[in-house]
């Protein structure tokens, strides 16, 4: 495309706005989905072209469409928030953009520039506008995805992949208020290896994912962590969220970037708000010893895990095959893991000072 500009074309069959309230009364996460969709595609010969936003609907896929077969996929998620002014802002989409184009390098998938990721996301957002909830710790959830589009079972790069985005209002993550979260340890599987996927936002890291997450619910477990794929010692990440440790000594570990780890977004914002009330930050290697006996010990006083979807969680249990060890009273949330989350939500609904530039306003109340 010579331009960033998408073309609108309105549904002639949008959701009435009764049945809209009704949805975004009780949104729930993942189950609704707005009245449009973003999408663009991209061939070597024309680059990305036929950028639109069109009504939401179902995909024509052909059944030898690459991505059915190969996984060459890649996706973000990020969360468009409502402040009580009425206007529409979304959290450092910049960085989502940066990862897109990571993962794609890695999946050898284009890379969208950033300013078409982000007028894409910002055309939807206007055009649904009325779509994104009010109140509580409601967003509108955005997922743009990119796959291979070509129709072709041969192995190599796809030569048509299709970018698209598609906005989903998400409830608050723990209606009934947030509440520790208990944690298996995977000791037959890992996520990522290095030189593999890990870093990748990619669907194929998720699928990988699933049985070890089957596994954490047959134990009584909400989530799975996974250790490094070498020596099976080091703390990686959980299935969708990273992690950190808040020591007695108010300094606070989280396990550092090694290649095979997920470079979240709420990561590197909390590593800003820590350093910033005081805490001492440490980025280094992790080992699951240390967990077990500084959660014993009491040296570990919190442990928190964070991601966009749950801001932060509390952590109050980690289980495997014969043993467990609980951090907390296993219903509330520690004061450093209840201070940052506070933080970063008002940022982010506009409640204080955004000192550090992260929020970007994609509508002004007035509009
Ligand atoms: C998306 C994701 C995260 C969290 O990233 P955020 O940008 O904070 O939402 C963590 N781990 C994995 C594996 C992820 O896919």
């Amino acid at each position: 495309m010579s331009t960033t500009a998408l073309s609108v074309a309105q549904t002639p069959t949008p959701t009435d706005a009764a049945r809209r309230a009704e949805i975004l009364a009780a949104p729930g996460f993942g189950v609704h989905f707005t009245d449009h969709m973003a999408l663009i595609e991209w061939t070597p010969e024309r680059g990305w072209y036929d950028g639109r936003v069109q009504a939401y609907g179902p995909l024509s896929i052909d059944p030898a469409t690459a991505v059915l077969h190969y996984a060459q996929e890649i996706f973000e998620g990020m969360k468009a928030y409502g402040h009580d002014d009425g206007s529409t802002w979304l959290f450092r989409p910049d960085a989502n953009a940066a990862r897109f184009q990571r993962s794609a390098r890695r999946l050898a998938l284009p890379e969208l520039p950033p300013d078409t990721f982000l007028e894409a996301i910002e055309t939807l957002v206007r055009t649904d506008a009325a779509w994104v909830p009010h109140g509580g710790e409601t967003s509108l959830y955005v997922r743009p995805f990119m796959f291979a589009s070509e129709v072709f079972l041969g192995v190599r790069p796809a030569r048509h992949v299709t970018f698209c985005v598609i906005a989903s209002p998400a409830g608050a993550y723990f209606p009934g208020g947030v509440r520790p979260v208990s944690i298996w340890l995977s000791q037959d599987y890992t996520r990522a290896a290095p030189g593999g996927t890990g870093a990748a936002k990619c669907g194929g890291n998720y699928a990988a994912s699933l049985l070890a997450q089957q596994e954490a619910a047959a134990n009584g477990c909400d989530q799975v962590a996974f250790l490094d794929a070498v020596d099976r010692t080091w703390v990686e990440e959980l299935g969708g969220m990273n992690l950190y440790f808040v020591h007695a000594d108010g300094t606070v570990v989280t396990p550092e970037l090694t290649g095979s780890i997920l470079e979240g977004v709420t990561r590197d914002s909390v590593l800003t708000l820590l350093d910033d009330s005081g805490h001492k930050v440490e980025e280094r290697r992790f080992g699951i010893d240390e967990w077990r006996s500084g959660v014993s010990s009491g040296d570990i006083t919190e442990v928190f895990a964070c991601g966009t979807a749950a801001v932060l969680t509390p952590v109050g249990r980690l289980a495997w095959p014969g043993g467990e060890v609980r951090c907390g009273d296993g219903i509330s949330t520690g004061p450093v893991t209840a201070a940052t989350r506070f933080a970063l939500l008002e940022i982010q609904y506009g409640r204080r000072a955004d000192r550090y530039g992260w929020m970007r306003r994609v509508r002004a109340s007035s509009q």
